[in-house]
C-alpha cells in the first residue's frame, strides 16, 4: 500500500512556492529578476518588538504556554479586538496559533466533514480551497467581477447556499485584489447569513490594519454584532508589524470552535512559540507608531505602482484600498504574439514571456481562481517598483 494518504492527493504546494523556486532557478542561472511576487512586508521588525523577545529569553519565558496561548498574549488580543470591533471576547472565545495560516487550517479541521461545503468568492487567497480539501470538504468558488470590486454580493451569497454550506470566507483587505467591504456591504451579506442560520462567516481580516481608506476597516462582527456566535474573525501580527517570521495569528468566535481549536493545537503543536508570543504582546500594546509609518509609505509606493501600470497599454490595475498588492486586469493581451511569434492564449503564457524579457516576476490570476488578471506586490522600496515598471512596459511593448 502507499504511504501517502488518499487525502494528500487533494492538496497541492502553494503556488507562491512554485514561483519562488522559478525564482530561485532564473537567479541561479545568472540572471537578474526583480520580484513583485513578495507577500511580505519588507521592512524590519520593530525593534520594541525584538527588545521584548531579548527580554524573554533571558527571563526564562522559553517553556510550553498553554495552548490557546499566554495570559498576557490572551489580554493583548482582547483589547485589540476590543479597539477594534468593540465587542468584548472572553475566556476561551480566543484562540492562538502559529499564524493566521494555522488558524484557518485548523478552523476547517475542526468543522468539515466529508462533503460539507464553504463558499470561496474569487479571487481568492491561494490556500483556502486546498485547506478545504485536504479536510474533505468542497470549495464552493464564486466568481466576482470588477463591477462589484471584486466582492462578492447577497445574491451571489444567497444563490450559492445548500444544504450543505458551513463557511463563507470573506478576506477584507482582500489579497489579492486589495478590495475592502463597507459595513453597508457587510449588512447585506448579514442579512443572507442571518436567513441561513447553519452558514458560519470566517473573516480573515490579517491586512486590516494596512488601510489606506480614511476609516478604519470594517469587521463582519461591528457590522452584524447578533452573528458574533457564527463570525471567526482571524487575525495575526504577521502582516501589521513586519513579524511573519514570528509565527503568531489568533481567532476570535464562539467558544465551541475556539476550544475545538485549542485541542487541535494541544494535540499537534501544543502552543505556538513562546518567545514569539512575548514578541506579539509589545507588538499589541506597544507603540503603533510603526505601523502609521508602514503605511504612509506603503500609500506612496500603491501609487507609484498603480500610476506605472495604468500608463502600461492593455493592463487596467485595480487600486486596492488596503493590502500590498495590485490587482491587474491583463485580459486584453490575450491572443497577443511575441517577437517569436508565440501567442499568449493563457496568464501563464504572459508571466513567462515577461519574465524572459524583462526579469519581472508577477503571480498570474489563474493561482487566484480568476485568470486574465495578475498580482504585483508593493511590498519592494520605490526604486524597484520603478524599474519593475519599465520591465513590464518593456515586455508588453514586444507584444503584438
Ligand atoms: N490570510 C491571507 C489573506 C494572507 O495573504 C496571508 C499571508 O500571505 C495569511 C492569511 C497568513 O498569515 P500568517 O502569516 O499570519 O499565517
Amino acid at each position: 500500500t502507499p504511504l501517502l494518504a488518499e487525502r494528500m492527493s487533494r492538496v497541492k504546494e502553494s503556488p507562491s512556492s512554485r514561483v519562488a523556486d522559478r525564482v530561485r532557478a532564473f537567479q541561479a542561472a545568472g540572471r537578474p529578476v526583480i520580484p513583485l511576487t513578495i507577500g511580505e512586508p519588507d521592512f524590519d521588525t520593530p525593534e520594541h518588538v525584538k527588545d521584548a523577545a531579548i527580554q524573554a529569553i533571558h527571563a526564562g519565558e522559553t517553556k510550553y504556554t498553554s495552548a490557546d496561548g499566554t495570559p498576557a498574549l490572551r489580554e493583548a488580543i482582547k483589547a485589540r479586538l476590543l479597539r477594534k470591533t468593540g465587542q468584548s471576547y472572553g475566556a476561551g472565545e480566543i484562540c492562538v496559533g502559529g499564524g493566521a495560516k494555522q488558524l484557518i487550517f485548523l478552523a476547517f479541521l475542526a468543522t468539515l466533514d466529508e462533503g460539507d461545503e464553504v463558499i470561496i468568492p474569487a479571487p481568492y487567497w491561494v490556500s483556502y480551497p486546498d485547506m478545504v480539501t485536504v479536510h474533505g470538504g468542497r470549495p464552493v468558488v464564486v466568481a466576482t467581477t470588477a463591477s462589484t470590486g471584486y466582492k462578492l454580493t447577497p445574491s451571489l451569497l444567497r444563490e450559492s447556499i445548500t444544504d450543505r454550506t458551513k463557511w463563507v470566507v470573506l478576506n477584507s483587505p482582500n489579497n489579492p485584489t486589495g478590495a475592502v467591504y463597507s459595513e453597508a456591504e457587510l449588512r447585506g451579506l448579514a442579512d443572507v447569513l442571518r436567513a441561513n442560520p447553519r452558514v458560519s462567516v470566517l473573516c480573515d481580516e490579517i491586512y486590516d490594519a494596512i488601510n489606506f481608506r480614511a476609516q478604519p476597516v470594517p469587521s463582519t462582527v461591528t457590522a452584524a454584532p447578533d452573528l458574533r456566535e457564527r463570525i471567526f474573525l482571524v487575525n495575526g501580527v504577521s502582516k501589521t508589524y513586519a513579524m511573519t517570521g514570528w509565527r503568531i495569528g489568533y481567532g476570535a468566535g464562539s467558544a465551541a470552535l475556539c476550544t475545538a481549536i485549542t485541542t487541535l493545537q494541544s494535540q499537534s503543536s501544543s502552543c505556538p512559540s513562546s518567545v514569539s508570543q512575548a514578541a506579539a504582546v509589545a507588538a499589541l500594546d506597544g507603540d503603533q507608531e510603526f505601523v502609521e509609518r508602514a503605511v504612509r509609505i506603503y500609500a506612496e509606493r500603491r501609487d507609484l505602482l498603480v500610476s506605472g501600470l495604468d500608463a502600461i497599454e492593455g493592463l487596467r490595475p485595480v487600486i486596492p484600498q488596503g493590502g500590498f498588492y495590485v490587482w491587474t486586469d491583463c485580459s486584453a493581451l490575450a491572443g497577443t504574439a511575441t517577437p517569436s511569434g508565440a501567442r499568449i492564449e493563457s496568464d501563464a503564457d504572459l508571466a513567462e514571456h515577461i519574465l524572459e524579457t524583462s526579469g519581472v516576476v508577477v503571480i498570474t490570476g489563474d493561482s487566484y481562481g480568476c485568470p486574465g488578471h495578475f498580482r504585483a506586490s508593493f511590498a519592494l522600496s520605490a526604486d524597484t517598483i520603478r524599474e519593475a515598471v519599465a520591465g513590464l512596459a518593456h515586455s508588453i511593448s514586444l507584444l503584438r
